[in-house]
């Protein structure tokens, strides 16, 4: 019998030394579970959030040079100019910068090293990482006007950037292939940009079109003129330190995982869970109302004890990306110029995947090279990514008769499974029907956010816990 079975029917409390009850348990750290805790906290409820990682913030994170101190955000860099951001920066007292108010640097120039190192202007040469060969790209002259175009196509489906309640029946539109969708509203000479924009997103011209258009959204049309933000010092993480401190230590878990759940069985008809912590062993939350705000995948939902429907729904993620970031050092290239990875022979030019999309200097720390990775599926393993980003470094130093050096590590991490993802036919079936219904499940008691409940977007999943989320759980 499963450790959850048995516990389910034993009961936890014999377990464990402590038993924590509070309001709201919110198994989650990142910008979703964060921000949620610090709307409930604002609300008066109490809260504990429980996070495997040792810092809140999930895919921001901002690496400090030990030697320079200074800041690069190897995740989460921008934001849209949505009013939830002004207010949740100003809440604990941050400084945003608009990217479009600040003098660039010409490309070709050095870096300006007062600035986030986010903001830095290079040369840039199509590459074939595969063979170092230069890619001569199609030329696609009609961005403005395709942009133009693409809002309009966008503008019948905005309700999409407000979470996933769908017309019934579900227009054909958003489960049809994205490269369908952009032939058929012809944007061709926007696809390069939104491809280059919509890093993560693997076979971008094969997704069922809603995952697409959330991710590169009728925001994004507008912060490319608005302009977008972001932390005015690089150091997006701040704002996660600033929360934590908000929320309080004593109710956050870290290194902390869910080992089992008794979500209906419990006599007083509250939830619990119980949680190894990787420096004070098992605790027992204790919790009237609680919120999942990880990706919600099966095997990372392993302990929990799946309501029928909450199985039916996330047993339907068939598949998602993989995306892995980091920084190396010792690439010994032109720190001017950043080469893309392209292709002679595929549509669009896009890099025949799994590769670096890119490899471009930071900028502002000397010798210092964004690692972006992406595959079309999750299957390789973080040793494997590393591997093949050497390679591809190795190659493109070949090609420009660079030494060849083996580059240092300065830091690395997984985001993979990316976008998690459910099939066409499940999209026009009614998934996102079925996965918007379990919000209040268990009589009111069981809540959802994060990417999978709305897309992989701070600024609009802060939306969605402030316009959806926040009240479900205040009827
Ligand atoms: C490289 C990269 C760049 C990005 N750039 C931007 C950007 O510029 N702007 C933007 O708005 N968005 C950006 N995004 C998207 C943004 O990161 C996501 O939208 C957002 O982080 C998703 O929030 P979330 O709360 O759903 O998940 P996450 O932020 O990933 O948080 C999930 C949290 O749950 C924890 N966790 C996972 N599983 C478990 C478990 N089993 N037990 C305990 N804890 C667990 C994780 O440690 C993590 O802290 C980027 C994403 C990546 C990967």
């Amino acid at each position: 019998m499963h450790l959850s079975q048995l516990l389910v029917i034993t009961g936890f409390a014999h377990l464990v030394a402590e038993e924590l009850r509070r309001d709201v348990c919110i198994v989650g750290g990142g910008a979703s579970g964060t921000h949620a805790a610090v709307s409930l906290i604002d609300q008066n409820k109490t809260v504990i959030v429980i996070d495997r990682e040792d810092r809140l913030g999930g895919n921001t994170h901002t690496w400090t040079d030990p030697h320079t101190g200074r800041l690069v955000d190897i995740g989460v860099v921008v934001f849209q100019p949505k009013q939830v951001v002004f207010d949740f920066f100003s809440k604990f007292d941050l400084p945003l910068l608009n990217l479009s108010s600040i003098q660039w640097n010409e490309p070709g120039q050095p870096a300006n090293i007062s600035q986030p190192a986010a903001i830095y202007n290079t040369l840039r040469i199509d590459t074939d990482f595969r063979d170092g060969s230069n890619v001569t790209r199609t030329a696609w002259p009609d961005v403005g006007a395709a942009l133009g175009r693409m809002a309009e196509a966008l503008a019948q489906y905005d309700y999409v950037l407000e979470g996933y309640e769908l017309p019934d029946p579900v227009p054909e539109d958003l489960y049809m292939p994205f490269g369908a969708f952009v032939d058929k509203y012809n944007f061709s000479d926007a696809f390069p940009l939104v491809y280059q924009v919509s890093q993560g997103m693997g076979d971008l011209l094969h997704v069922p079109t809603i995952f697409a258009i959330k991710y590169f959204n009728l925001g994004d049309l507008q912060a490319l003129s608005q302009g977008y933000l972001t932390h005015a010092r690089g150091n997006n993480s701040d704002i996660y330190a600033k929360a934590g401190e908000f929320i309080g230590s004593e109710n956050i878990l870290f290194r902390s995982s869910v080992v089992a759940t008794n979500r209906k069985n419990t006599t007083d008809g509250r939830l619990e869970f119980l949680i190894s912590t990787r420096d004070e062993g098992l605790k027992l939350l204790s919790c009237k109302q609680a919120v999942l705000a990880v990706p919600p995948h099966l095997a990372n939902l392993r302990g929990w004890d799946l309501t029928d429907e909450e199985h039916g729904v996330f047993s339907q993620y068939i598949t998602s990306n993989g995306y892995w970031t980091g920084l190396v050092k010792g690439v010994g290239m032109n720190q001017t110029v950043s080469h893309y990875n392209a292709a002679g022979e595929t549509p669009y030019n896009i890099p025949v995947l799994p590769a670096l999309y890119a490899l471009a200097p930071v900028g502002t720390i000397d010798d210092v090279w964004w690692i972006k990775f992406g595959a079309n599926n999750p299957t390789l393993t973080d040793g494997q990514v590393q591997d093949y980003v050497v390679r591809q470094i190795q190659t493109l130093q070949r090609a420009v008769n660079a030494p060849v050096t083996e580059p240092e590590w300065l830091i690395f991490q997984s985001h993979t499974p990316f976008h998690l993802q459910a099939s066409p036919q499940a999209i026009k079936n009614g998934f996102f029907r079925d996965l918007t219904a379990l919000q209040g499940g268990l009589g009111g008691k069981m809540f959802y956010t994060g990417a999978a409940f709305h897309t992989h977007y701070s600024t609009y999943l802060w939306q969605y816990n402030r316009d959806v989320l926040i009240p479900k759980m205040s009827r």
